[in-house]
């Protein structure tokens, strides 16, 4: 049916590969390219079958085009890292594809993600008649499609949205992050936001916390923190009083969050060491754990939804919808942890959706400004199956 070009061979670019050939009657020709050609030869093998691979430094339009012109794909797949997303979507316009990525574009000397950037190739892509794609892995992504799907059917109004995110896994490392650790780390240090009667209100960095209670799983201390999908969501719906986004932090993370913070190794800024100009938070990820090499001894599960409170004809409605994903079968599947698996499976349906017509339509969108119905029937058939639960106590 389609060609898809896959950039980044990282975790998420893993189980994108994994899905996608897996998924074999949709994506009928597929290639991975990264800037180390290696790592895709890898994972090609692993997967067996035909998927093809290339270098490419996705920071290079020209370079970008090139291999455009040569593979010809129909769409690609952006899992390299938020800092390409702006030269991989001109290299699209240049060379008629269309696009799809995970993570919103973000500059790389500020620590600074929103939605501006790309939303300003609307008009372009629209002319160009092409479709991009943004924000399509789980959060941001399948919250989005969660959120539509609550729009759709079950409500007249949505006004208050908390996303709680929690990994209660266990890596049994002393300190690792779950995908690329400078992305992870510029994001949680990041000053807290959220969505309140049309206003963005601030907060200090996980400032405000209160245990939420997780299916499966218990209750677990949630940190408030600003998420990209808050900014499109409350555009999207505006019906929305209040968006707010959590997420679960253990001890022993915080407080290594905390030393890095202090000693100065979440530094963005470039330092001169010895002569050579370095960045030190680069260099803390080359002596982090590789978030995929985690995978083997991962064990507990993710659990991410949406809780929505509205009304329904005139009554008011709570409604939970939410995913729990075991790292240790998103590993026995595809080699990776849960939380590449959460972000792999959504990106390559999102792609499956362009590629069978669903989600194809000029111009930049967001994921939940499409229609969520074939999406939600590709998680329960993709390995993300989720569940509802009505009128129950949402505990915010
Ligand atoms: P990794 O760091 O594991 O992988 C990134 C890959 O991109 C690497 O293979 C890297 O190459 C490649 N890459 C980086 N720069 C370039 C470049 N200039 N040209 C070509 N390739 C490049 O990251 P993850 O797999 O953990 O994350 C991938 C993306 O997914 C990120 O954007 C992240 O923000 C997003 N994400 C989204 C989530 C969601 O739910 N929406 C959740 C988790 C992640 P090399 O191997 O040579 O370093």
């Amino acid at each position: 049916m389609g060609r898809v070009l896959i950039i980044g061979a990282g975790g998420v670019g893993t189980v994108v590969a994994h899905k996608v050939a897996q998924n074999s009657t949709i994506f009928t020709d597929i290639m991975l390219a990264s800037r180390t050609k290696s790592k895709c030869d890898k994972i090609a093998e692993a997967i067996g079958g035909n998927i093809k691979t290339a270098q490419v430094d996705a920071d290079n339009v020209e370079e970008l085009v090139a291999l455009f012109n040569e593979f010809k794909p129909d769409i690609v797949i952006n899992v390299a890292l938020p800092y390409q997303d702006l030269t991989i979507m001109d290299a699209c316009l240049i060379a008629g594809v269309n696009y799809l990525d995970t993570a919103n574009y973000e500059p790389l000397d500020e620590a600074k993600f929103e939605y501006s950037w790309q939303w300003a190739y609307q008009e372009r892509f629209k002319k160009a008649g092409l479709t991009a794609i943004l924000g399509c892995g789980f959060d941001p992504g399948v919250t989005g499609v969660f959120t539509a799907y609550a729009a759709k059917h079950y409500f007249d109004e949505i006004h208050y949205l908390d996303i709680v995110d929690c990994n209660a896994g266990d890596h049994h490392k002393a300190f690792a992050t779950n995908f690329n650790p400078e992305i992870n780390i510029r994001e949680i240090t990041q000053k807290g936001r959220y969505y309140e009667n049309g206003r963005w209100v601030e907060t200090g960095s996980l400032e405000i916390h209160q245990p939420v209670t997780y299916p499966n799983v218990g209750p677990k201390e949630s940190y408030l923190l600003y998420h990209e999908e808050l900014e499109s969501l409350v555009k999207n719906f505006p019906t929305i009083k209040r968006a707010r986004f959590w997420m679960t932090f253990g001890q022993e993370y915080l407080t290594h969050l905390r030393v890095i913070q202090n000693i100065g190794m979440a530094r963005i800024d470039e330092i001169d060491y010895n002569g050579q100009k370095i960045v030190p938070i680069q260099f803390l990820k080359a002596v982090l754990p590789n978030p995929q090499d985690l995978g083997e001894n991962y064990t507990g599960e993710t659990s991410i939804g949406c809780r929505i409170k509205g009304t329904k004809d005139g009554k008011e409605l709570t409604y939970y919808v939410y995913n729990n994903c075991s790292h240790e079968e998103a590993y026995r599947e595809t080699g990776m942890q849960g939380v590449s698996y959460t972000t792999g499976v959504p990106a390559m349906i999102g792609a499956m959706m362009f590629l069978t017509g669903e989600w194809k339509q000029p111009g930049v969108f967001n994921v939940e400004e499409f229609n969520p119905d074939p999406f939600m029937e590709q998680l329960n058939k993709q390995g993300l199956p989720w569940h509802e639960e009505f009128n129950g106590d949402l505990e915010f």
